[in-house]
């Protein structure tokens, strides 16, 4: 029986305040992206709690990209974003922009300089920050501060109106330059920034910041729980104050702690370098933590939701191990991905006494964890390519494969013992030679013989060839934000490697995006790169399972 699980510290909140009638109307929550990159595993997290906690309580989750800062964001980030949301298997209520309530903040602004609660300053960046005091001493005021409502208003709609330049003047708002809290010590509203912006074009030349459009774009849209990361903690007063002031619509904002994964790094702005410095060969290469990088890796959406939900939220921060997204992806690729035979390191096995040019057609199944999955045709001939692994010219006690005098089942077919085999001049085995057991058919085998080893093989006639991209992780160490230096610098050089292998016919042709089992060497899934006639496999993660070694170990 499965154990109930305890509820987190957001769902005992929310059921909370669905019991006391706080959101008559139910739950709203949201999922913010800027659209300054694409989205990576850390926003999984955040995807999966927004879209998960909506659903569970039957409430909503609206998409809302937080494109506040012109310089950064393009269209192209809007439309994969999206992509990337609906692939993970959720879909939104509605779709915004905080640039579609540029007007309405606007407005907002306005009304607190009516309310005497927002100033026009004149002061530089430099003397503004100089003014900010320090945790120890209070700020000290801008000599702009008790300027007029009239005057207030009038340099705002210049402001608007590209009268200044950049940085000329700034909207604060008037809080409190004795706050305990430095955030609120006449924080900024807007800036001037003469900018294009991926939507606004050129109708707008100041931006609200953060704090001035967060909450006022949740409030918009009456989003009960407004859920954020850890360092927005110190934000939550501001945001609270800006909603008190303007009198609308009461959100709230809730924290939990940023998710990280080992050997990675996970900002947007460090991700964008490895693209624009050529170190992968793209936002979405399969050695990315981008969400899509870890598609065309061959991740399942399910094993990276069912790696989120592992994971659960916490307020505080820890890296999680690569490891637990692997034993996900396996798990779910175990139940869904068609076994295949595909030969890495060749070497070439004859069948002394199979008839030389007759081929026969062996049913293979799919996928012994899905009896749905149906069988293919596998062609079997007397030459074969065997992994060169499988065979050992002296082998020790309980090597079950392959080696002089000993018996092996080649899967899906027959029985072979090994009769001899031809080394080159350098030692190099070069052929093996074996003979079959014809009753000992897969299937219909009435031999009686037991042997203890299956390997896999391909007839060579008809194998044809692939080319592999097997992949490792993208740096050396654990955590590469926290060492010194450049975190560039602890990329394994090692992460990628370019190798061909020989597989059976019908995987020749598998549409890209399918992932695979080869038998006995792990996960793959092809490329899009793929020509016909000439697939590409990127590794999508091994078949042995370290990470709950490591977990029976503990
Ligand atoms: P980055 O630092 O990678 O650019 P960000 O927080 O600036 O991340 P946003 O586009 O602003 O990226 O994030 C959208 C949402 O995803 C936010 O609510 C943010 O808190 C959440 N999020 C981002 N990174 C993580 C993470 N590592 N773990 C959990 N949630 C995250
Ligand atoms: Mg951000």
């Amino acid at each position: 029986m499965a154990e109930e699980k305890s509820l987190n510290f957001l769902e005992e909140i929310i059921e909370a305040d669905l019991a006391t009638g706080k959101c008559p109307d139910g739950i709203q929550t949201r999922f913010p992206p800027e659209p300054n990159g694409y989205l990576h595993i850390g926003h999984a997290s955040s995807i999966v709690l927004n879209f998960g906690l909506a659903k569970k309580y039957g409430g909503r989750c609206n998409l809302r990209f937080d494109d506040t800062n012109p310089s950064t964001e393009e269209t192209e980030y809007v439309e994969n974003i999206q992509q990337d949301i609906q692939w993970l298997g959720y879909q939104w209520d509605s779709r915004h922009f905080a640039s579609d309530y540029f007007e309405q903040l606007f407005q907002f602004a306005q009304q607190l300089i009516r309310a005497g609660k927002a100033y026009v300053d004149d002061s530089s960046a430099e003397e503004i920050a100089a003014t900010k005091g320090s945790l120890t001493e209070p700020g000290k005021e801008s000599p702009y501060r008790n300027r007029s409502v009239e005057d207030n208003l009038k340099l705002f709609q210049a402001m608007r109106a590209g009268q200044f330049a950049d940085g000329e003047k700034v909207l604060r708002a008037k809080v409190d330059m004795a706050h305990p809290n430095l955030l609120l010590r006449d924080p900024i509203m807007y800036r001037i920034k003469k900018a294009h912006h991926h939507r606004t074009g050129d109708t707008w030349c100041i931006y609200p910041m953060y704090d001035f459009a967060h909450g006022q774009s949740d409030s918009i849209e009456q989003v009960t729980h407004s859920i954020c990361t850890l360092e927005f903690i110190h934000h939550r007063p501001l945001y609270d104050w800006f909603i008190e002031q303007l009198g609308i619509f009461p959100s709230h904002q809730y924290e939990f702690a940023r998710r990280n994964l080992s050997y990675t790094v996970m900002s947007k702005r460090k991700l964008l370098q490895l693209v624009q410095e050529g170190h992968v060969a793209g936002w979405d290469d399969p050695r990315m933590p981008t969400i899509s990088g870890m598609r065309r890796r061959g991740y399942p959406a399910a094993a990276i939701r069912q790696f989120c939900e592992t994971v659960g939220i916490a307020k505080r921060e820890n890296v999680v191990d690569l490891g637990l997204l692997e034993f996900c992806v396996r798990e779910q690729l175990n139940k869904t991905a068609n076994r295949y035979m595909m030969v890495l390191n060749p070497v070439k096995l004859i069948i002394t006494n199979y008839p030389e040019g007759q081929t026969e057609s062996l049913e293979a199944e799919y996928n012994p964890e899905d009896t749905h999955a149906g069988s293919r045709e596998l062609p079997f001939s007397n030459t074969l390519w065997i992994e060169r692994e499988d065979f050992m010219e002296a082998p020790p006690k309980k090597f079950f494969r392959l080696g002089p005098k000993l018996m092996v089942r080649l899967k899906h077919a027959y029985i072979i013992e090994c009769t001899d085999f031809k080394k080159d001049a350098e030692g190099t085995v070069q052929e093996i030679y074996c003979r079959y057991i014809p009753e000992s058919r897969s299937g219909s085998d009435t031999s009686g013989i037991h042997v203890k080893g299956t390997i896999h093989w391909l007839s060579a006639p008809h194998a044809q060839e692939a080319d592999l991209r097997l992949y490792d992780r993208l740096f050396r160490v654990e955590n590469p934000s926290d060492e010194s230096g450049d975190f560039k610098e602890y990329l394994n050089p090692d992460s990628l490697h370019h190798s061909k292998a020989y597989i059976e016919p019908s995987l020749a042709a598998i549409p890209s995006g399918t992932t695979f089992q080869a038998l006995r060497k792990g996960y793959f899934c092809a490329d899009r790169d793929s020509q016909a006639g000439q697939p590409v496999f990127n590794s999508t993660v091994g078949l042995k399972d370290a990470w709950a070694k490591e977990q029976k170990k503990a």
